[in-house]
């Protein structure tokens, strides 16, 4: 006989994990499955050197640090979740941000007051018009409309300097840019809204938060269970019946909730769905233990565009970039002495161009591109060329793929997405990314959200 459960969820990152707690408080049997031995997905963590020697891949910003809207944000994810908001330990960043094109620049942090003064100085003529866009945003009418049309189309309605736009963009599409050329101004608001007007924090890291998701998930009763790739998922009819494991074990469900992706899950089904995103990531970390005064450093995040007019894509070069992204772990104030600072560089590639590789011209291509990045990294934290690194790595969109199984190594979902999360097939559901639900934040409040509206509220009118 195959096991059974009320719902089964594929996939231990943020989303995964949020749906757990979120159906866990109202069914008996929820089933968390995960193809790797951590937990995270794109937000994961590994240690090197020793057990507390700890590396954290992605998390260069927990957005939406404010808290005090409960149907919005952080404050809905508390509230949805049963987790009081101080048990995520966040902090905001001690230094601020930095966003640049050729020729401009805006400073931002915490406070919008520096972001808007940073406009205010350098396009004077356009800070009315900002004024309106963030009161607009905090307050949207008409999200459905903002599915429509392009983030650019959006911003041309309030303003007028095409530099402006550029440095409004480059940051949302840095941190959520899941296709090419333009998303949709409902996500570009989102995320716009999550980093600046409720603010960046990051924990001491993610395990912290990953730790505490697991255990509210298991004392709710729910069953979490690592190395168990979902193979197969089994319709019939229309309709979700059960998924078969890579081992051949056979598990049943009422429905089923994936974080795989959109294209991954239709794949795993037989189906064809959605539309790969070409964008990855490569990302350089440096581990320093020097003293925060002998480093120098002023940013926190520094997010540059090196394009002369902005335009969303990866290079058609592997190596070649043309956005970067540089973090500073060492500007969280938990990050003092004596932890070790971590400092991150990435940039966007093709990542069907690091994928298929020999061994030999991946690992070269690989050094050739971390030693460029290396180079620029010196160049933006020069404090750093005067101390020994203590550790050096390079993320590829090959890890991407081998540890979350994302086709092309994508970061942030498809090019094609499901806001409502339903698919073709009936009881089975899209969580995360691919549901809209960007970022750390986004991918939790996905899992509650399509959990809370597809299945909570269906049950209870059933
Ligand atoms: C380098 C990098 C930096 C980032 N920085 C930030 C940041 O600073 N701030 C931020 O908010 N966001 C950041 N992100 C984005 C963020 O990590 C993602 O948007 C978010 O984690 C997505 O969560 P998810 O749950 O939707 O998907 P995932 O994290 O991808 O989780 C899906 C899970 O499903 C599992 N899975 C897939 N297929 C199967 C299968 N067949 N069977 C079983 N399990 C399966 C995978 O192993 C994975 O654990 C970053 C991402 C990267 C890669």
């Amino acid at each position: 006989m195959a096991e059974r459960y009320d719902s089964i969820i594929i996939g231990a990152g943020f989303a995964g994990l949020a749906a757990g707690i979120r159906l866990a408080q109202f069914q008996e049997r929820v089933l968390i499955l995960e193809s790797h031995f951590i937990p995270g997905g794109l937000n994961s963590y590994y240690f090197r050197g020793g057990k507390d020697k700890l590396f954290n891949t992605g998390l260069h910003t927990v957005t939406n640090f404010n808290a005090k809207n409960r149907r919005w944000g952080f404050g809905l994810i508390c509230r949805n979740l049963g987790i009081p908001a101080s048990e995520f330990s966040l902090v905001p960043p001690s230094r601020p941000s930095l966003i640049e094109v050729p020729g401009a620049g805006l400073d931002f942090n915490n406070d919008l007051d520096v972001l808007r003064g940073s406009i205010a100085e350098r396009f004077p003529a356009e800070v009315e018009a900002f004024d309106r866009f963030c009161t607009d945003m905090s307050q949207l009418e008409d999200v459905q409309r903002l599915y429509g049309i392009g983030s650019r189309t959006w911003l041309e309605e309030y303003f007028r300097d095409p530099v402006l736009m550029d440095l409004l963009e480059l940051p949302v599409y840095i941190y959520g840019g899941y296709s090419e050329k333009q998303i949709d101004a409902a996500t570009f608001s989102t995320v716009f809204r999550s980093i600046f007007l409720e603010g960046c924090s990051s924990p001491p890291d993610i395990k912290h938060i990953l730790d505490l998701l697991i255990k509210r998930f298991k004392s709710l009763g729910g069953e979490l269970k690592m190395r168990k790739r979902v193979a197969r998922i089994d319709c019939e009819g229309g309709a979700f019946r059960a998924v078969e494991l890579a081992d051949g074990t056979r598990i049943e469900a009422d429905r089923c909730l994936s974080s795989a992706g959109l294209c991954e899950t239709g794949q795993l089904a037989g189906e064809v769905w959605g539309r790969t995103c070409p964008l990855s990531v490569f990302e350089t970390v440096v581990s320093v233990n020097a003293p925060m005064t002998d480093l120098q450093a002023d940013y926190t995040l520094q997010l540059i565009s090196e394009q002369e007019r902005f335009d969303w894509k990866a290079p058609d070069e592997r190596g070649a970039f043309d956005h970067l992204t540089l973090a500073a772990s060492a500007f969280y104030d938990f990050a003092e002495e004596p932890h070790a600072k971590h400092f991150k560089i990435g940039c966007f590639q093709k990542g069907e161009l690091w994928l298929g590789l020999d061994e030999e011209t991946y690992q070269r291509e690989k050094n050739h591109l971390e030693e460029r990045l290396l180079q620029v990294l010196l160049a933006r934290y020069p404090g750093l060329r005067d101390v020994e690194a203590e550790h050096c790595e390079s993320l590829t969109p090959r890890t991407v793929v081998t540890y979350t199984s994302h086709l092309n190594g994508g970061i942030y979902g498809g090019a094609e997405k499901t806001f409502d999360g339903t698919t073709a097939v009936q009881d089975l559901f899209i969580i995360g990314n691919d549901q809209g639900g960007i970022g750390i934040m986004g991918a939790l409040t996905s899992g509650v959200v399509v959990s809370n509206f597809q299945v909570i509220l269906k049950s209870a009118r059933t």
